[in-house]
């Protein structure tokens, strides 16, 4: 019997009909999933039929918060979306932080399932559980930012927490996302999904915050959760001053920070332009998600230069590599300057920088020519035309319009050995740090779910020297498949089910993660969960996704690495000569299988079904 955290309420919204309809949670689904992306997938594995177009009335795009949502745990105000990816096919689903999951939990739902297609474009807007739709023809083609600040307006009604995409997601560009006041759902084209359904946004008001089951036990919960907060050796001291890109100089430490597309890891020192003593200058302010101590978060402002009054709120560690190292740009105003116009069009900054990468690549290896590039000169380094293939990738102009297919799709149409360069894993774009100097890093690239994802499986024990469960040798291949489980499963139950910050399991409580997680839900709702349960759930919702994909097609050919990983050694820097061989990687992933319960072609077996009560579609 659950006491509280939950809302106890699905609410389905049909956007053919305009209907809504809401359905309990059932306890079976709290016991097996949690909450969160272990929610929204189990419903996306009962309920699409296999192979829908993504970008078809029969996807469905869910949003689904967790137990600890709005209830007073720190950092909890995550969310989950998810659907068929447009960019991968594969399972999509993207976190995303701020204030709208804490108004969405407060409006009366654990998760919002959207079906169907609205004849004309709409906006939804829920306030304590009342539904009403909105025309939203005259906020076509309207940029995130004032597409919130408009609807807040028509409602009359300031405190709304609205989620929406930009042109792109209009547009149905496929590495579009969904922004919530400048936080994204951001990878795998969410934004794409939305779009397709004539939704431009949501709105959310909300006032009832959950019950907690045991007040006395959640105080106790909390208090140790902060006490462990309060012990990390850099998120206060660090990490809450600077935020992520103080992760630059630490990967530029390591000969891992990837730049121009990949090809010159470790050659270029990109600090001074990028790192965090250059970031840290550029700060104004910060901008904490709901109920956060931390306040990583920091938003900068250009103040002088061609980009002159731009604000973004980061650029995170990620984008300052895919709008900067990557497409060997190392001009911070020129990156803060792209991360604001993505978060505007409302695309993913990963997809979109790498994808230009790729190009600029291709370029400088005359693949493409001034012909393809409509007169841009695309090479390296050139943050104009680095600014303006952002804007014809979200209104699917020239060049623009492949690259927004992501870089797979594009090197198919493109030829020429180009896929050789494509840096993706399932139609996935890769994230910043260079696999060839981490193994169970790449590792969790190579069989994530949802693709090339630092968030599914993080390897904080290579990337920060972590050493737990314990201490690893980020170069060796031993061992990569059992380390590998592990991450993808806590970081699925504790950051994607619960939902809580990704940042707290790295920095301040690795070791005691699912027992941290049992301890806050069993007290927020009063079930009787143990840490290994929890873990166990992390593990099912792995095998579920997998499941999913396989349905979609996906087999073990899928996870694999582009040609430069296998083949092409990192050529200076502390990472010099390493790389991920095809042999390295047969050897991880048969280690992987085995861990997991699968057989060698990653295809989980019925006993571990069994094990898992997962009822195989
Ligand atoms: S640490 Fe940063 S990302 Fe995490 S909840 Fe706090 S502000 Fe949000």
């Amino acid at each position: 019997m659950i006491k509280g955290g939950y809302t106890g309420k699905i609410l389905r919204i049909n956007l053919s009909n305009l209907t809504t309809k809401e359905e309990p949670v059932p306890e079976a689904l709290v016991k097996n999933y949690l909450g969160g992306a272990g929610f929204a997938i189990k419903y996306l594995y009962d309920e699409l039929k296999p192979r829908v177009p993504a970008l078809s009335r029969e996807n469905k795009l869910i949003f689904a918060v967790g137990p600890l949502t709005a209830t007073g745990a720190s950092c909890a105000s995550r969310m989950a979306v998810a659907a068929k990816s447009p960019l991968t096919g594969a399972m999509g689903m993207a976190l995303a932080g701020g204030q709208f999951p804490a108004e969405m939990k407060m409006t009366g739902y654990d998760m919002i399932i959207i079906e169907g297609k609205a004849e004309k474009p709409i906006y939804v807007s829920i306030i304590d559980g009342e539904v009403s739709f909105h025309s939203a023809v005259k906020l076509m083609g309207m940029m995130t930012t004032d597409t919130q600040l408009f609807i807040k307006e028509e409602l009359g009604d300031w405190n709304y927490r609205i989620a929406c995409v930009g042109p792109a997601g209009e547009k149905q560009v496929p590495m579009a996302c969904i922004v919530n006041e400048r936080r994204a759902a951001g990878r795998k084209g969410l934004g794409a999904v939305m779009g397709s359904k004539n939704l431009k946004a949501i709105a959310v008001r909300g006032t009832r915050k959950p019950a907690v089951a045991d007040a006395e036990a959640f105080k106790k919960a909390r208090a140790a959760m902060l006490k462990n907060m309060k012990e990390s050796p850099v998120l206060y001291s660090q990490f809450s001053k600077t935020g992520t890109p103080m992760v630059v100089d630490a990967m530029t430490e390591m000969g891992i920070y990837s730049i121009k597309n990949w090809s010159a890891t470790g050659e270029i020192n990109m600090v001074p332009g990028l790192g965090k003593a250059a970031q840290d200058t550029m700060i104004i302010t910060r901008n904490p998600c709901y109920d956060c101590p931390v306040g990583c978060s920091q938003v900068k402002l250009v103040t002088s230069g061609p980009y002159a009054g731009y604000l973004s709120e980061g650029p995170e560690f990620e984008t300052t590599y895919s709008l900067g190292s990557a497409v060997g740009v190392d001009y911070l105003p020129a990156v803060i300057a792209g991360d604001r116009l993505c978060d505007e069009y409302g695309i993913d900054t990963i997809s979109a920088g790498v994808s230009i990468a790729w190009a600029m690549e291709l370029y400088e290896k005359g693949i493409l020519t001034k012909k393809d590039t409509d007169g841009i000169d695309l090479k390296f380094g050139n943050h104009a035309a680095m600014i303006e293939m952002l804007r014809k990738i979200a209104y699917q102009e020239g060049l623009g319009a492949l690259l927004g297919q992501g870089t797979k799709k594009a090197a198919a149409k493109i030829g020429k050995g180009s896929d050789a360069f494509a840096m993706q894993v399932k139609g996935l774009e890769m994230p910043a740090y260079d696999i060839r100097g981490a193994k169970a890093h790449g590792l969790n690239y190579a069989t994530s779910y949802t693709g090339a994802d630092h968030n599914r499986g993080y390897a904080f024990q290579e990337i920060f020297d972590i050493p737990i469960p314990e201490k690893v040798d980020r170069n060796a291949i031993k061992g990569k498949g059992k380390l590998t489980k592990w991450n993808q499963d806590i970081r699925a139950v504790t950051c994607d089910c619960a939902p809580m910050c990704a940042f707290l399991l790295d920095m301040a409580v690795p070791a005691v993660a699912c027992q941290n997680t049992a301890d806050l839900v069993n007290a927020v709702a009063g079930t009787e969960f143990t840490s290994g349960e929890i873990e166990k759930i992390g593990e099912r919702l792995n095998n579920v996704a997998r499941l999913f994909n396989i349905r979609e097609g996906f087999t073990r050919k899928d996870d694999s690495f582009p040609k430069r990983i296998l083949t092409e050694p990192i050529k200076q820097g502390a990472s010099k000569g390493q790389l991920i061989s095809r042999a390295d990687l047969d050897t991880m992933l048969d280690e992987y299988y085995a861990e997991r319960g699968w057989d060698k072609n990653g295809n989980p077996t019925t006993a571990k079904l069994k094990e898992l009560a997962i009822k195989r579609d």
